[in-house]
Parts: C-alpha cells; structure tokens; sequence
C-alpha cells in the first residue's frame, strides 16, 4: 500500500510511530499533544496531504511550518508544564503553539507578518484553542508586557545578541530554546536555563531556519 493510501489519522499515527523511534518524541504527554493537533488544520488547502511527511512546507510570505521532528525536539526541550506560561517568537501558521497548548497554562506568540499573525489567529480559533495569544508585531526584543515567562521558543533564526536578550524575559529556572546563528547559513539548536541570575548554554546540532525580521 503506498503512504496515500492511508487516512489522515493513520499517517499521523505512522509520524508519531517514526518521531518516537528516532527518540525525537519521549514524553508520555508531548506524544498525546501530537496526536490531539491535526496538522493538517494549519496548512494552505493544497498542501493538507502532505500534512503527515516530516518536512517543513510554505505557509506564505517566504515562511514555513517546521518539520514535525523539530517541532518535537524544540517541544520536548522546552520540558512543558502544565503552569507555563511562553513567549514564542514566530507564530507562523500557530501550529507550533498548538502542540504547546493543552501542555501548559497560556502563550504569547508574536509574529512579525500581519497576515500571517491572521493565518495564526485563524488556525488556532477554528481548532478551537483559547491559551494562545497572537501579537502582530517584532518579537526581536521579546514581549515585556507579560514578562518574565518560565520557557522562551524561538521559531526563526537569532543572533547570540538577540539570545542573550530574550533571556533576561525568563524567570529563575526558565528555559529558552533557539536556532542561534547567522540569517543565511547554518544555526545550531541552543538552549539557555537561567540558575542563579545566569544563562547555562547547551549547544545541540545544526539547523536552518528562516531569519529572524527587524
Ligand atoms: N512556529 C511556526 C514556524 C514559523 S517560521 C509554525 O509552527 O508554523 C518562523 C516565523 O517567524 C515566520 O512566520 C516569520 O514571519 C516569523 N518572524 C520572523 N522574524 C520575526 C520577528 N522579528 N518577530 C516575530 N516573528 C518573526
């Protein structure tokens, strides 16, 4: 049987299966956000089949959707709880904040497109997901209005600069999760856990996102 001959359902089932085995998904709670958030709903139309491939695809204005694997690992370091209350920077098609929604309190997720802050909006209002807040807008600098947050995500690529100053948003034992690296080129996935006022760097493999706008 070829992979289209399959439901929806059961591709989503085949990803899970195939982001379990490759130890991207680990988490109990991270695995049942997966299967509860249809990707599909946060695609365009034409793209909906492909919905359970694990590849990052077009959402418009030169973005995309990140491949479920990174969705996943971004997810799985940012140890979610259900007190939570993130900042993302990127919200894209929202599809990243709907997997983080039925693991935490509330989220913030900026975007600096006004039409795909809509796209977002959208998406996750027909999906019928309340804890997500959509900020048009630059996240470059974070969001001070609801700072500080317990975990920080990052969906497009940033500077160390940029990093380091998100940071400061981040309560105590907060955690940030970013592609760190040049606009254009290579990135490495880092993560930052604030202990005692500091930020505790881990490197963890090279990426590529789209830049981060200013
Ligand atoms: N999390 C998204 C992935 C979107 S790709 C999803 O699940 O679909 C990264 C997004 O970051 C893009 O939508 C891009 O427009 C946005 N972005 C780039 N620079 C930004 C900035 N300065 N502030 C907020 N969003 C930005």
């Amino acid at each position: 049987m070829a992979f289209n001959d399959f439901s929806p359902e059961e591709k989503k089932e085949q990803l899970i299966s195939h982001l379990k085995s490759e130890g991207y998904l680990k988490t109990q709670k991270v695995i049942e956000a997966f299967r509860r958030i249809r990707r599909e709903n946060f695609l365009p139309k034409e793209l909906e089949a492909s919905a359970y491939s694990d590849h990052p695809l077009p959402i418009g204005y030169g973005q995309t959707i990140s491949a479920p694997h990174m969705v996943a690992i971004m997810t799985e370091l940012l140890e979610p709880k259900k007190t939570d209350k993130i900042l993302e920077i990127g919200a894209g098609s929202g599809y990243q904040a709907a997997i983080l929604s039925p693991l935490v309190r509330k989220i913030y997720t900026i975007e600096f497109y006004l039409e795909l802050a809509s796209l977002a909006k959208r998406n996750l209002s027909r999906t019928r997901i309340r804890n997500v807040e959509v900020i048009p807008g630059d996240g470059s600098k974070g969001y001070l209005q609801k700072a500080p947050y317990d975990k920080i995500i990052v969906t497009c690529s940033i500077p160390m600069e940029t990093f380091n100053l998100l940071a400061k948003q981040l309560k105590e034992e907060g955690i940030i999760v970013a592609p760190v690296g040049p606009a254009y080129g290579i990135q490495t996935l880092t993560t930052g856990r604030k202990v005692k006022g500091s930020l505790k760097k881990k490197e963890y493999f090279p990426c590529v996102f789209v830049p981060l706008r200013t």
